[in-house]
Protein backbone atom coordinates (compact mmCIF):
# COMPACT_ATOMS: atom_id res chain seq x y z
CA UNK A 1 0.00 0.00 0.00
CA UNK A 2 1.17 3.63 -0.75
CA UNK A 3 0.19 6.94 1.34
CA UNK A 4 -1.40 8.92 -1.98
CA UNK A 5 -1.68 12.54 -2.88
CA UNK A 6 -2.90 14.42 -5.77
CA UNK A 7 0.66 13.76 -7.58
CA UNK A 8 0.18 9.71 -6.95
CA UNK A 9 1.67 7.69 -4.43
CA UNK A 10 4.55 9.08 -2.01
CA UNK A 11 5.92 6.50 0.49
CA UNK A 12 5.89 2.79 0.37
CA UNK A 13 3.90 1.61 3.73
CA UNK A 14 3.34 -2.17 4.29
CA UNK A 15 -0.19 -3.63 3.54
CA UNK A 16 -2.89 -2.40 5.57
CA UNK A 17 -0.83 0.01 7.64
CA UNK A 18 -2.39 3.58 7.67
CA UNK A 19 0.87 5.32 8.82
CA UNK A 20 4.10 4.55 9.29
CA UNK A 21 6.29 5.39 12.67
CA UNK A 22 9.68 5.83 12.31
CA UNK A 23 13.09 7.63 13.56
CA UNK A 24 16.15 9.02 12.37
CA UNK A 25 19.68 8.91 13.94
CA UNK A 26 22.58 11.53 13.33
CA UNK A 27 25.39 9.51 13.68
CA UNK A 28 27.61 12.86 13.92
CA UNK A 29 25.82 13.30 17.33
CA UNK A 30 26.20 10.09 19.53
CA UNK A 31 28.86 10.20 22.04
CA UNK A 32 28.40 6.52 22.90
CA UNK A 33 26.90 7.60 26.59
CA UNK A 34 24.44 4.78 26.76
CA UNK A 35 21.91 7.17 28.54
CA UNK A 36 18.95 5.57 25.53
CA UNK A 37 20.53 1.99 26.62
CA UNK A 38 19.72 2.77 30.08
CA UNK A 39 16.63 4.42 29.69
CA UNK A 40 15.63 1.63 27.86
CA UNK A 41 16.51 -1.29 30.37
CA UNK A 42 15.01 0.25 33.24
CA UNK A 43 12.07 1.25 31.64
CA UNK A 44 10.94 -2.14 29.84
CA UNK A 45 14.05 -5.36 30.40
CA UNK A 46 14.67 -5.19 34.03
CA UNK A 47 14.72 -8.91 35.49
CA UNK A 48 12.17 -11.60 34.64
CA UNK A 49 14.41 -13.23 32.23
CA UNK A 50 15.12 -10.30 30.57
CA UNK A 51 18.48 -9.67 32.22
CA UNK A 52 20.52 -9.87 29.15
CA UNK A 53 18.45 -8.06 26.74
CA UNK A 54 18.97 -4.93 25.39
CA UNK A 55 16.77 -3.80 23.68
CA UNK A 56 17.99 -0.60 22.44
CA UNK A 57 21.92 -1.45 22.18
CA UNK A 58 24.66 0.98 21.45
CA UNK A 59 28.05 -0.73 19.50
CA UNK A 60 31.09 0.33 18.18
CA UNK A 61 31.46 0.65 14.56
CA UNK A 62 34.01 -1.33 12.82
CA UNK A 63 33.40 -4.35 16.09
CA UNK A 64 31.07 -7.37 16.23
CA UNK A 65 28.00 -5.81 18.07
CA UNK A 66 25.18 -7.28 20.22
CA UNK A 67 25.02 -9.90 19.45
CA UNK A 68 28.54 -10.74 18.74
CA UNK A 69 28.80 -10.62 14.84
CA UNK A 70 24.94 -10.13 13.92
CA UNK A 71 25.82 -8.96 10.72
CA UNK A 72 26.86 -12.64 9.51
CA UNK A 73 24.42 -14.33 11.32
CA UNK A 74 21.43 -14.65 8.55
CA UNK A 75 17.47 -13.68 8.14
CA UNK A 76 15.66 -11.63 6.23
CA UNK A 77 15.01 -11.53 2.44
CA UNK A 78 16.90 -13.26 -0.18
CA UNK A 79 17.70 -10.53 -2.98
CA UNK A 80 16.45 -12.22 -5.63
CA UNK A 81 16.81 -10.66 -9.22
CA UNK A 82 13.16 -10.12 -9.94
CA UNK A 83 12.46 -9.09 -6.93
CA UNK A 84 14.43 -6.19 -6.54
CA UNK A 85 13.35 -5.04 -10.18
CA UNK A 86 10.24 -5.09 -9.17
CA UNK A 87 11.07 -3.76 -5.86
CA UNK A 88 9.46 -6.27 -3.69
CA UNK A 89 11.09 -8.55 -1.45
CA UNK A 90 12.73 -11.74 -2.07
CA UNK A 91 11.97 -14.97 -0.58
CA UNK A 92 12.60 -15.60 3.45
CA UNK A 93 15.68 -16.43 4.37
CA UNK A 94 16.57 -18.58 7.84
CA UNK A 95 19.31 -17.45 9.84
CA UNK A 96 21.46 -18.42 13.09
CA UNK A 97 19.97 -18.36 16.25
CA UNK A 98 22.96 -16.32 18.12
CA UNK A 99 24.34 -18.34 21.07
CA UNK A 100 23.90 -17.00 25.09
CA UNK A 101 27.66 -16.81 24.72
CA UNK A 102 27.24 -14.08 21.63
CA UNK A 103 24.62 -11.92 23.65
CA UNK A 104 26.69 -12.21 26.79
CA UNK A 105 25.36 -13.39 30.13
CA UNK A 106 24.26 -11.31 32.46
CA UNK A 107 26.97 -10.11 34.85
CA UNK A 108 26.74 -10.49 38.48
CA UNK A 109 28.55 -7.84 40.53
CA UNK A 110 29.91 -8.39 44.34
CA UNK A 111 27.63 -6.03 45.05
CA UNK A 112 26.78 -7.07 48.51
CA UNK A 113 30.40 -7.96 49.74
CA UNK A 114 31.38 -4.09 49.22
CA UNK A 115 28.45 -1.80 49.72
CA UNK A 116 27.18 -4.39 53.21
CA UNK A 117 30.13 -6.36 54.04
CA UNK A 118 32.73 -3.76 54.73
CA UNK A 119 35.04 -5.51 52.07
CA UNK A 120 38.03 -3.20 50.54
CA UNK A 121 37.49 -5.41 47.81
CA UNK A 122 36.81 -4.08 43.81
CA UNK A 123 33.38 -3.58 42.21
CA UNK A 124 34.16 -6.82 39.63
CA UNK A 125 31.90 -9.50 38.02
CA UNK A 126 31.87 -12.13 39.56
CA UNK A 127 31.92 -15.75 38.77
CA UNK A 128 33.32 -17.32 35.59
CA UNK A 129 35.02 -14.89 33.24
CA UNK A 130 32.98 -12.86 31.08
CA UNK A 131 33.52 -13.53 27.21
CA UNK A 132 31.29 -10.76 24.98
CA UNK A 133 28.50 -9.07 26.57
CA UNK A 134 26.89 -5.42 24.73
CA UNK A 135 29.34 -3.10 23.99
CA UNK A 136 32.30 -5.27 24.84
CA UNK A 137 34.81 -3.99 22.21
CA UNK A 138 33.56 0.05 22.85
CA UNK A 139 36.32 2.36 21.02
CA UNK A 140 38.33 -0.25 19.37
CA UNK A 141 37.31 0.54 15.74
CA UNK A 142 40.07 -0.19 12.96
CA UNK A 143 42.37 1.73 11.38
CA UNK A 144 46.31 2.36 12.33
CA UNK A 145 47.85 5.25 14.28
CA UNK A 146 47.77 8.41 13.55
CA UNK A 147 44.14 7.06 11.59
CA UNK A 148 42.48 4.90 13.73
CA UNK A 149 38.35 5.49 13.72
CA UNK A 150 35.47 4.60 15.14
CA UNK A 151 31.68 5.74 15.73
CA UNK A 152 29.19 4.30 17.48
CA UNK A 153 25.73 2.77 16.19
CA UNK A 154 22.53 3.05 18.27
CA UNK A 155 20.30 0.11 17.62
CA UNK A 156 16.64 -1.03 18.16
CA UNK A 157 14.17 -2.76 16.02
CA UNK A 158 13.76 -1.29 13.14
CA UNK A 159 10.09 -1.72 12.92
CA UNK A 160 10.42 -2.97 9.31
CA UNK A 161 8.38 -2.16 6.09
CA UNK A 162 8.42 -6.14 5.59
CA UNK A 163 9.18 -7.74 9.04
CA UNK A 164 10.76 -10.77 8.51
CA UNK A 165 10.41 -11.68 12.27
CA UNK A 166 6.45 -11.75 11.73
CA UNK A 167 6.40 -13.62 8.44
CA UNK A 168 8.45 -16.45 10.06
CA UNK A 169 6.65 -17.07 12.95
CA UNK A 170 4.09 -19.91 12.46
CA UNK A 171 1.29 -19.08 14.84
CA UNK A 172 0.99 -15.10 13.58
CA UNK A 173 2.38 -14.33 17.02
CA UNK A 174 4.25 -10.94 15.81
CA UNK A 175 2.34 -8.32 13.91
CA UNK A 176 2.05 -4.50 12.75
CA UNK A 177 0.04 -2.18 13.93
CA UNK A 178 -2.66 -0.99 11.37
CA UNK A 179 -2.40 2.64 12.73
CA UNK A 180 1.09 3.14 13.23
CA UNK A 181 3.23 -0.01 11.91
CA UNK A 182 5.25 -0.87 15.24
CA UNK A 183 5.76 -4.16 15.15
CA UNK A 184 4.62 -6.45 18.47
CA UNK A 185 4.46 -9.84 19.86
CA UNK A 186 1.16 -10.80 21.08
CA UNK A 187 2.48 -12.57 24.29
CA UNK A 188 -0.53 -14.96 24.26
CA UNK A 189 -0.09 -16.34 20.67
CA UNK A 190 3.56 -16.97 21.32
CA UNK A 191 4.42 -20.38 22.21
CA UNK A 192 8.46 -19.76 22.12
CA UNK A 193 9.66 -21.55 19.09
CA UNK A 194 11.94 -18.76 17.75
CA UNK A 195 11.40 -18.55 14.69
CA UNK A 196 11.11 -14.99 14.56
CA UNK A 197 14.82 -14.63 16.28
CA UNK A 198 16.36 -16.31 13.74
CA UNK A 199 14.11 -14.78 11.11
CA UNK A 200 15.64 -11.21 11.67
CA UNK A 201 18.81 -9.94 10.30
CA UNK A 202 19.26 -7.17 13.04
CA UNK A 203 18.92 -10.10 15.47
CA UNK A 204 16.56 -7.15 17.48
CA UNK A 205 13.85 -10.43 18.79
CA UNK A 206 14.75 -11.74 21.99
CA UNK A 207 14.29 -14.65 24.05
CA UNK A 208 12.94 -14.74 27.26
CA UNK A 209 13.44 -18.46 28.90
CA UNK A 210 11.85 -17.91 32.34
CA UNK A 211 8.58 -16.90 29.87
CA UNK A 212 9.20 -19.10 26.83
CA UNK A 213 8.25 -16.06 25.01
CA UNK A 214 10.10 -13.74 22.31
CA UNK A 215 10.07 -9.97 23.62
CA UNK A 216 11.23 -7.18 21.50
CA UNK A 217 11.15 -3.31 21.02
CA UNK A 218 8.05 -1.53 21.19
CA UNK A 219 8.69 1.66 20.60
CA UNK A 220 7.67 2.91 23.46
CA UNK A 221 3.76 2.34 22.16
CA UNK A 222 2.69 3.58 25.72
CA UNK A 223 4.37 6.49 25.83
CA UNK A 224 3.86 7.33 22.33
CA UNK A 225 -0.26 6.79 23.33
CA UNK A 226 0.14 9.30 26.33
CA UNK A 227 -0.60 6.57 28.40
CA UNK A 228 1.20 8.60 31.23
CA UNK A 229 0.29 10.14 34.23
CA UNK A 230 -0.25 13.55 32.82
CA UNK A 231 -2.14 11.74 29.55
CA UNK A 232 0.99 13.48 27.57
CA UNK A 233 2.04 12.12 24.27
CA UNK A 234 6.10 11.08 24.76
CA UNK A 235 8.66 9.99 22.10
CA UNK A 236 10.39 6.66 23.19
CA UNK A 237 12.01 6.94 26.49
CA UNK A 238 15.81 6.23 24.24
CA UNK A 239 14.98 9.20 22.25
CA UNK A 240 13.47 11.45 25.06
CA UNK A 241 16.47 10.52 27.01
CA UNK A 242 19.54 11.41 24.38
CA UNK A 243 21.81 14.09 25.86
CA UNK A 244 22.68 15.29 21.94
CA UNK A 245 19.47 14.92 20.43
CA UNK A 246 20.33 13.13 18.03
CA UNK A 247 16.94 11.01 16.91
CA UNK A 248 13.99 12.47 15.11
CA UNK A 249 11.01 10.55 15.84
CA UNK A 250 7.59 10.74 13.46
CA UNK A 251 5.79 9.30 10.71
CA UNK A 252 7.66 8.38 7.51
CA UNK A 253 4.40 9.51 5.42
CA UNK A 254 4.46 13.04 7.34
CA UNK A 255 4.86 14.91 3.93
CA UNK A 256 5.60 18.08 5.91
CA UNK A 257 7.81 16.27 8.72
CA UNK A 258 11.63 16.06 8.97
CA UNK A 259 12.04 12.16 8.39
CA UNK A 260 9.95 12.49 5.33
CA UNK A 261 11.94 15.56 4.20
CA UNK A 262 15.54 13.36 5.09
CA UNK A 263 14.55 10.40 3.79
CA UNK A 264 12.61 11.07 0.80
CA UNK A 265 13.61 14.42 -0.50
CA UNK A 266 17.34 14.99 0.72
CA UNK A 267 17.97 11.09 0.68
CA UNK A 268 20.38 11.25 3.36
CA UNK A 269 18.94 9.34 6.13
CA UNK A 270 19.90 5.53 5.13
CA UNK A 271 18.41 2.35 6.28
CA UNK A 272 20.82 0.25 7.91
CA UNK A 273 22.14 -3.20 5.98
CA UNK A 274 19.17 -2.42 2.81
CA UNK A 275 20.60 -5.86 1.36
CA UNK A 276 18.48 -7.58 3.98
CA UNK A 277 15.13 -6.01 2.35
CA UNK A 278 13.24 -5.72 5.09
CA UNK A 279 12.71 -2.10 4.72
CA UNK A 280 13.80 -0.76 7.80
CA UNK A 281 11.81 2.32 9.47
CA UNK A 282 15.31 2.93 11.39
CA UNK A 283 17.22 5.79 9.54
CA UNK A 284 20.50 6.84 10.31
CA UNK A 285 22.44 9.98 8.82
CA UNK A 286 26.17 8.80 8.06
CA UNK A 287 28.94 9.48 9.97
CA UNK A 288 31.78 11.89 8.55
CA UNK A 289 35.07 12.34 11.19
CA UNK A 290 38.06 14.34 10.44
CA UNK A 291 40.40 13.98 7.07
CA UNK A 292 43.47 11.25 7.76
CA UNK A 293 46.65 12.98 8.85
CA UNK A 294 50.72 12.37 8.60
CA UNK A 295 52.46 10.94 11.93
CA UNK A 296 53.67 14.76 11.38
CA UNK A 297 49.90 15.79 11.94
CA UNK A 298 49.97 17.52 8.27
CA UNK A 299 46.26 17.24 6.75
CA UNK A 300 46.23 14.81 4.06
CA UNK A 301 43.23 14.54 1.26
CA UNK A 302 41.84 11.09 2.80
CA UNK A 303 38.78 10.60 4.41
CA UNK A 304 39.32 8.79 7.51
CA UNK A 305 36.43 6.10 7.56
CA UNK A 306 36.79 4.06 4.52
CA UNK A 307 33.74 4.79 2.14
CA UNK A 308 33.48 0.80 1.55
CA UNK A 309 32.98 0.12 4.60
CA UNK A 310 30.12 2.86 4.84
CA UNK A 311 28.97 1.33 2.27
CA UNK A 312 29.30 -2.36 3.51
CA UNK A 313 26.62 -0.81 6.10
CA UNK A 314 23.96 1.94 4.51
CA UNK A 315 24.52 0.63 0.80
CA UNK A 316 25.40 2.80 -2.40
CA UNK A 317 23.52 5.59 -1.54
CA UNK A 318 25.65 6.41 1.11
CA UNK A 319 27.85 8.22 -1.03
CA UNK A 320 25.29 10.72 -2.60
CA UNK A 321 23.95 11.18 0.67
CA UNK A 322 27.27 12.14 2.32
CA UNK A 323 28.32 14.23 -1.21
CA UNK A 324 24.80 16.33 -0.20
CA UNK A 325 25.97 16.67 3.65
CA UNK A 326 28.86 18.36 2.62
CA UNK A 327 27.63 20.24 -0.43
CA UNK A 328 24.82 21.66 2.08
CA UNK A 329 27.63 21.96 5.18
CA UNK A 330 29.20 24.00 2.66
CA UNK A 331 26.63 26.50 1.68
CA UNK A 332 26.30 27.19 5.35
CA UNK A 333 29.91 28.24 5.80
CA UNK A 334 29.76 30.40 2.67
CA UNK A 335 26.65 32.43 4.64
CA UNK A 336 23.49 31.02 2.51
CA UNK A 337 20.61 28.90 4.01
CA UNK A 338 20.29 25.28 4.04
CA UNK A 339 16.71 24.27 5.17
CA UNK A 340 18.70 20.62 5.69
CA UNK A 341 21.17 21.86 8.03
CA UNK A 342 18.39 23.31 9.91
CA UNK A 343 16.39 19.84 10.02
CA UNK A 344 19.60 18.55 11.02
CA UNK A 345 20.31 20.58 14.00
CA UNK A 346 16.95 21.69 15.11
CA UNK A 347 16.14 21.98 18.90
CA UNK A 348 12.81 22.72 18.22
CA UNK A 349 11.05 19.67 19.99
CA UNK A 350 8.07 19.69 18.45
CA UNK A 351 9.95 19.51 15.15
CA UNK A 352 12.27 16.61 16.63
CA UNK A 353 9.22 14.81 17.64
CA UNK A 354 6.22 15.24 15.69
CA UNK A 355 3.23 11.85 17.29
CA UNK A 356 0.57 13.66 16.89
CA UNK A 357 0.17 14.61 13.33
CA UNK A 358 -2.57 11.63 12.50
CA UNK A 359 -5.57 11.18 14.17
S1 LIG B 1 14.26 -5.25 12.94
FE1 LIG B 1 13.92 -7.45 13.10
S2 LIG B 1 12.52 -7.62 14.83
FE2 LIG B 1 12.39 -5.53 14.14
S3 LIG B 1 10.67 -5.55 12.64
FE3 LIG B 1 12.60 -5.78 11.49
S4 LIG B 1 12.77 -7.99 11.24
FE4 LIG B 1 11.31 -7.67 12.93
S1 LIG C 1 21.85 8.47 24.49
FE1 LIG C 1 22.20 9.39 22.48
S2 LIG C 1 24.38 9.96 22.51
FE2 LIG C 1 24.10 8.55 24.23
S3 LIG C 1 24.59 6.55 23.31
FE3 LIG C 1 22.38 6.80 23.09
S4 LIG C 1 22.06 7.64 21.05
FE4 LIG C 1 24.25 7.92 21.59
Amino acid sequence: MSTQDDDGPTVELADGVEHQVAMVMDLNKCIGCQSCTVACKTLWTEGGGREYMYWNNVETKPGKGYPRNWEEKGGGFESAEQADKEDTHGERQVGELPSQEDWGRPWEFNHEEIFYDGSDESLKPQGRSPEWGPNWDEDQGAGEYPNSYYFYLPRICNHCTHPSCAEACPRKALYKREEDGIVLVDQERCRGYRYCVEGCPYNKVHFNVMKKKSEKCIFCYPRKEGEGPDDEVRPPACASECPPQLRLVGFLDDEDGPIYKLVEEYEVALRLHPEFHTEPNVYYIPPFAPPQHTENGETVDVERIPRPYLEELFGEQVHDALDTIERHRDRVRRGQDSELMELLTTKDMAKQYRLEVFE
